[in-house]
């Protein structure tokens, strides 16, 4: 299992470097895709960043099961290329923010370029949770919490509060 880095630890504030191509199919590479699922699943969430495991390259992993849910997914490199016109709000976490909940307005729809973990170029679209879940990621690889998100702080919840008044949909912990 990986150790966490938490908020206030200066390697979440980083940019990312992207990964060589070259180095995707590695053996190390591999093994700490594997390494972060596994460190995911555990917490339990949805989605990690690479320098949520002090990593400060531009690779995420994700994955989701049941009726919102999505599939495994490994994202390198990837970038945003489309964002939908409509905004929806949803509760967040973070899996380097303990014990924290907030709403976080982003756009429905995104499209992403990236590159999988064999080294395969997407291109796809997702909303729903995938996209809340892709836009949160990909702010970890340029240093963003979703607490920077946040346009009203007044929504920011600890957990148990979170789960008395206001847990009508599971928030993405991400
Ligand atoms: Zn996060």
């Amino acid at each position: 299992m990986l150790k966490i880095a938490k908020l206030g630890n200066p390697i979440l504030r980083k940019i990312a470097a992207p990964v060589d191509p070259r180095e995707i199919k590695s053996r190390e590479m591999q093994r700490l895709i594997d390494d972060m699922f596994e460190t995911m699943y555990d917490e339990p969430g949805i989605g990690l960043a690479a320098p949520q495991v002090f990593r400060s390259i531009q690779l995420v992993v994700m994955g989701c099961k049941g009726e919102d849910g999505f599939p495994e997914t490994v994202l390198i490199n990837p970038s945003i290329v489309y964002y939908g016109p409509d905004q929806v709000e949803n509760w967040e976490g973070c899996l380097s923010v303990d014990g924290l909940r907030g709403k976080v307005t982003r756009p429905s729809l995104v499209r992403v370029n990236a590159l999988d973990r064999k080294g395969k170029p997407l291109d796809f679209e997702a909303t729903g949770l995938f996209a809340v879940c892709i836009q949160h990621e990909l702010d970890h690889l340029i240093g963003k919490l979703f607490l920077d998100r946040m346009t009203d702080l007044s929504t920011l919840t600890q957990l148990e509060e979170f789960q008395q008044y206001w847990q009508k949909q599971p928030a993405s912990v991400v």
